[in-house]
């Protein structure tokens, strides 16, 4: 089951929600994780099929399209222009910000990348190994913008194929 079939099963409309063609397919989330029942083909049946992919559903099922679905706001951890807390949602780059204060206040250049594969969760892959204070110094960064909102999972020592911070201070200044 690839990656074009599951196209099938869901759709975006003209108002750029994904939905879950319900007439086709059960989509239940378990832990953050796809699983889905194929109802309409026989020969090809699937059955709480894990595909491996992170997703996050929208509370809300209307569209302004008119439908009434399942709407699936992030597939696969990758972050979009949100990132949810648990109560509140944040532009995804109050990250960048994060990371800039800590280039241009505290001289730490942190090349990373971010990941959320549950509300209020983000993982943030830094490829730099972080001192213990460094660490302390991220985190109070953190807090600042997040609050307890969102808890941040710091993986060090991973390639991220980004640009460093200070890189991307050109964007907003
Ligand atoms: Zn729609």
């Amino acid at each position: 089951m690839g990656r074009l079939k599951v196209a099938l099963l869901l759709f975006k409309c003209a108002s750029g929600s994904m939905h879950v063609n319900m007439e086709t397919v059960i989509v239940e989330e378990i832990n953050g994780e796809i699983i889905i029942t194929n109802l309409v083909s026989k020969s090809f049946p699937i059955i709480r099929y894990r595909l491996g992919d992170k997703i996050i559903f929208d509370n809300v099922s209307f569209c302004p399209c008119g439908r009434e679905s399942f709407i699936i706001k992030e597939v696969s951890g990758r972050v979009g222009k949100k990132i949810y807390g648990f109560k509140q949602e944040y532009p995804n780059w109050t990250t960048n910000y994060i990371f800039r204060n800590l280039a241009i206040n505290k001289k730490i250049t942190l090349n990373y990348q971010i990941e959320q594969r549950e509300k209020g969760k983000i993982i943030l892959n830094i490829e730099q190994g972080l001192e213990n204070k460094q660490r302390e110094i991220f985190l109070q960064e953190v807090r600042k913008y997040y609050g307890g909102d969102v808890e941040v999972e710091i993986r060090t020592g991973i390639e991220t194929f980004a640009q460093p911070a200070v890189g991307k201070e050109r964007i907003w200044g």
